[in-house]
């Protein structure tokens, strides 16, 4: 029986890079924008400078405002680059900016009672980072709290720093257990929208592609195959011969075996990376990425034989095949021209494979 994945660790590492950046994907937004309050809410306490020092606070004025140029550095990051390792860390270098910045601010502060509250408010914040990041670097950067204290007591000499820490430790394991936990709630909902987009894009019966794969290889509007750009791309349209006679003789189900076999003859007929699509009943499109009409030829030609050849264990079955090759425009164009050699192979007596002519 196959494992049930209830954390990220049971995945491959593969999937685990996917599932992490479907992660960040889906909560980038979120962690944009509270950054972008952490950092007002930070600016703000220049009013509390202001308050403590009874007058317009210009000392503090350069390590507050500073901190709109990493915000500026983020945002134009977030922007332009999609991978969630570096963005999650530059989220996490965010927030320890911060930190340092209200180090230097407390630094110059006349009075430093209030900067184990300060560091308080900063574990909030690790909170919103932590949507986006899988849970080790959440863990990992959020402990660099603890180390930020101590190093900016070297500096600062806070009055209680034993305390602080005391403070703050708890913090860090309680707001990493809450991302641990919700990392896997996330998980859940990945794989299950994983298992829903495999059902949408399956014909149940067979197990090969439905239409609905042309959506993920086609552009939405023009319809244009949108893989292996430059390449040649080749078509074979396959309908078995006689089918509804199998239907009629042996039984439905036994119609479905034989739809199961031809499925089966198709995928292993062609390479991995090729697209094996029940079009609709016994009719069944292969298609070839990187083939021209030669070699679709070729590999239609070994598709018969194969179906010919092989043990159906219901009786003996054919097919008809038409090839065409595609020329850009939309993908119906060009199954269209398959079909057209399709319905030839018919008229011509079944069991055999036809090139679409620019004639027909
Ligand atoms: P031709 O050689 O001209 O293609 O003749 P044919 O009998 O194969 O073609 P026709 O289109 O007349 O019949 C196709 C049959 O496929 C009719 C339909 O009942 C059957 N069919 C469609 N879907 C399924 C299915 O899911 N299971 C089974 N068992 N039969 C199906
Ligand atoms: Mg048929
Ligand atoms: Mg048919």
């Amino acid at each position: 029986m196959e494992k049930t994945i209830t954390k990220a660790k049971h995945l491959s590492l593969d999937k685990r890079k996917l599932f992490y950046q479907s992660k960040y994907d889906y909560y980038k937004k979120v962690n944009r924008t509270l950054l972008i309050v952490a950092t007002i809410a930070y600016l703000f306490f220049f009013v509390t400078d202001c308050a403590l020092y009874g007058r317009f606070a210009r000392e503090t004025l350069l390590s507050r405002a500073i901190i709109v140029v990493p915000l500026a550095v983020f945002l134009v990051m977030y922007k332009k680059v999609r991978n969630y390792k570096i963005m999650t860390i530059a989220s996490y270098l965010m927030i320890h900016i911060i930190i340092w910045c209200t180090d230097w601010a407390t630094y110059i502060l006349p009075n430093r009672d209030f900067a184990g509250e300060g560091m308080l408010i900063m574990n909030l914040i690790f909170v919103c980072a932590g949507f986006v990041a899988p849970y080790k670097y959440a863990i990992f950067f959020h402990t660099g709290l603890i180390v930020d204290i101590l190093i900016a007591n070297q500096f600062i000499h806070y009055d209680n720093v034993g305390m602080m820490i005391m403070f703050n430790a708890p913090c860090v394991i309680a707001v990493s257990t809450m991302h641990y936990a919700m990392e896997n709630g996330y998980l859940d909902h990945y794989l299950t929208n994983e298992k829903l987009e495999s059902l949408v894009i399956h014909d149940q019966l067979t197990g090969v592609f439905n239409r609905n794969i042309f959506k993920k290889i086609a552009d939405a509007e023009s319809e244009e195959f949108t893989m292996c750009e430059g390449l040649p791309i080749s078509i074979v349209m396959i309908d078995l011969d006689y089918f509804k006679k199998i239907n009629d003789k042996f039984g439905h189900e036994a119609g479905d075996i034989v739809l199961k076999y031809a499925a089966n003859t198709l995928k292993s007929s062609v390479r991995s990376s090729d697209y094996v699509i029940r079009w609709g009943g016994e009719e069944f499109i292969v298609i070839l990425p990187g083939c021209d009409m030669k070699k679709a030829l070729e590999i239609a030609e070994k598709i018969r034989v194969n179906i010919e050849s092989g043990e159906s264990t219901i009786c003996p079955v054919t097919a008809s095949i038409g090839v065409a090759e595609y020329i850009g425009g939309s993908y119906h164009d060009v199954i269209e021209c398959a079909d057209v050699a399709l319905y030839r192979a018919k008229k011509n007596g079944r069991n055999q494979v036809v090139e679409y002519k620019d004639e027909e």
